[in-house]
């Protein structure tokens, strides 16, 4: 299968491997692509050392460069349900999810081609008029972009769009779940006119193929979006050739419901927070921490609504929810929440999979709410990257901001009261990265993401989003030079 895209051309893997992608939903064969090795990975990283050292793209003016990313995302909105369905087929989510993440996509590629050539560095005041300064950027180098299975298409646009804006080459690695938007990308950025080697795909195993470009000297920078035990492994491999990273992993996010927040609109939407997407977001809201007062009413009416939540596969019209990603992550959630009755929680609702036989053959999951819960329990503190809620409670603002904290994350989390200043006030204390206020998962490209604590290190989007992928240099020039004498003649 040559779906391995190295230096322009489409190729096998170097030992002839390939790997089955099924969709989640229903187990059915997706595709057949190549299952790259470490000398895939490597080949990969010499092309797009050679277009970085030897190419014009590095070169080539910012404005140019926007204008292919304005391209590519002309590409995408012509062929979005092709982009859609195939996320869809990969990832097992609901079309429209996956339309709704394409729109996304285009929206990062038409904010960074609308920045591009807007800010060239800046003229520095030396205190002399015999000398100008200016501070310029500079692309890093070679990145290696390496994705998860979550938002697959996205998340690599919020990586490719600032890499190519600054001049950068790149080696992607998505997942090995979900390659399929990855090479319809690579195609795209064929037909908009990049040059080759600018761009390049690797696809396998992240511990053989991921691993191998983390390790690669040629490589000058790593951004990462994935789980916190990866992170910290790309990090430790990084560090020995002093590679610049950009880490997004994830988070335990709290979503803070006050007593006097409106009712319905806080419950439709902390449904959504945890639910969407069956849970694997890295921002979802998979801790509610709610008022005394209000709990019972609140989580009574959550356990009904989420007993309701209807599960399906892409293409169901009725569907609510989708499949998780793998066997093997389905296992991995239902041993959180295992665990977390062990513990002393109150399973609400859900805790299994769904009974209906046409879900049989896929990794679906209901919705489960656990009540009871507190800090130091493993559903509390570890992301299970399913649809699991675990209540806690609060009696007055201190303990709701100190339970909020109380997180080895700080991706994001959310205020719900009718009180604007305790709104401000809580929203100033969480330490997260974004800070909703009677709302839940929006944002915007012009606007950064990233995380607190360990979360990561970095952010994406807006201009910072950019700066990730921008060496600064200074540079000195003397008009009027002549000896200084510090030592004599
Ligand atoms: P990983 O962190 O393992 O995978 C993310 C990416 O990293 C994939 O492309 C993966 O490749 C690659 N990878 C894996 N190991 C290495 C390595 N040693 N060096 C370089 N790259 C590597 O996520 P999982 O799919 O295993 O999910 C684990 C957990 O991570 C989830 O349960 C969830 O908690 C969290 N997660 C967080 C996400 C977020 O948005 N922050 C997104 C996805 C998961 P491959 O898939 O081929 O192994």
């Amino acid at each position: 299968m040559s779906t391995l895209f190295v230096g322009g051309t489409w190729r096998d893997a170097s030992h002839g491997g390939d790997r089955e992608i099924r969709c989640p939903a229903d187990g059915s064969l997706v595709a057949v692509v190549a299952e790259g090795t470490p000398a895939d990975a490597h080949d990969a990283v010499r092309a797009a050392r050679a277009a970085f050292d030897d190419g014009e793209w590095a070169r080539r003016p910012e404005l140019e460069r926007a204008a292919l990313l304005d391209a590519v995302a002309d590409i995408l909105v012509r062929d979005k349900d092709t982009f859609a369905r195939a996320e869809s087929m990969d990832t097992g989510k609901r079309l429209v999810e996956s339309e709704y993440d394409i729109d996304d996509v285009i929206a990062c590629l038409r904010y960074y081609a609308g920045i591009g050539g807007t800010d060239s560095g800046r003229v520095v005041d030396t205190g002399r008029t015999d000398a100008i300064s200016r501070v310029v950027y500079e692309p890093v180098g070679v990145c290696a972009l390496i994705t998860p299975w979550n938002y697959p298409l996205l998340q690599t646009s919020w990586k490719i769009a600032p890499a190519l804006l600054a001049g950068n080459t790149f080696v992607l690695k998505p997942s090995e779940l979900t390659p399929s938007t990855a090479i319809l990308l690579m195609r795209a950025l064929g037909e908009a006119g990049l040059p080759d080697g600018v761009a390049n795909l690797v696809l396998g195993a992240g511990p053989r193929v991921g691993a191998a470009l983390t390790e690669d000297p040629d490589v000058d920078m790593v951004s990462f979006t994935g789980g916190l035990q990866t992170g910290r492994a790309i990090a430790a491999a990084a560090a020995a050739t002093v590679k610049r990273v950009a880490l997004e992993l994830g988070g335990k996010n709290p979503n803070v419901v006050f007593a006097d927040a409106d009712f319905e609109t806080a419950v439709d939407f902390a449904l959504t927070a945890v639910f969407l997407d069956s849970g694997q977001v890295c921002s979802a809201g998979a801790r509610l921490v709610v008022q005394d007062d209000l709990h019972d009413e609140f989580v009574d009416e959550l356990v009904t609504r989420a007993q309701r939540i209807r599960l399906g596969g892409p293409f169901d019209p009725d569907a609510e929810t989708g499949p998780l990603i793998s066997s093997a992550h389905r296992e991995k959630v239902a041993a959180y929440v295992a665990t977390a009755i062990a513990e002393g929680a109150r399973l609400r609702c859900g805790g299994g999979p769904p009974s209906e036989p046409e879900l049989a053959n896929g990794w679906y999951y209901r919705p489960t709410i656990l009540d009871d819960c507190a800090s130091g329990m493993a559903a509390v503190e570890d992301e299970s990257f399913g649809p699991v809620l675990t209540v806690e409670r609060f009696s007055d603002e201190d303990e709701a901001v100190r339970i909020a904290n109380d997180t080895r994350y700080g991706l994001a989390g959310a205020v719900w009261t009718q009180d604007a200043g305790k709104a401000q006030r809580v929203a100033r204390r969480l330490r997260a990265g974004t800070v909703w206020i009677n709302s839940y998962h929006p944002y915007v490209p012009q606007a950064e993401w990233g995380g607190f604590g360990q979360s990561g290190n970095g952010r994406e989007l807006g201009p910072t989003g950019l700066a990730e992928y921008r060496e600064m240099k200074h540079i000195w020039h003397d008009i009027d030079p002549k000896p200084q004498y510090w030592f004599s003649k």
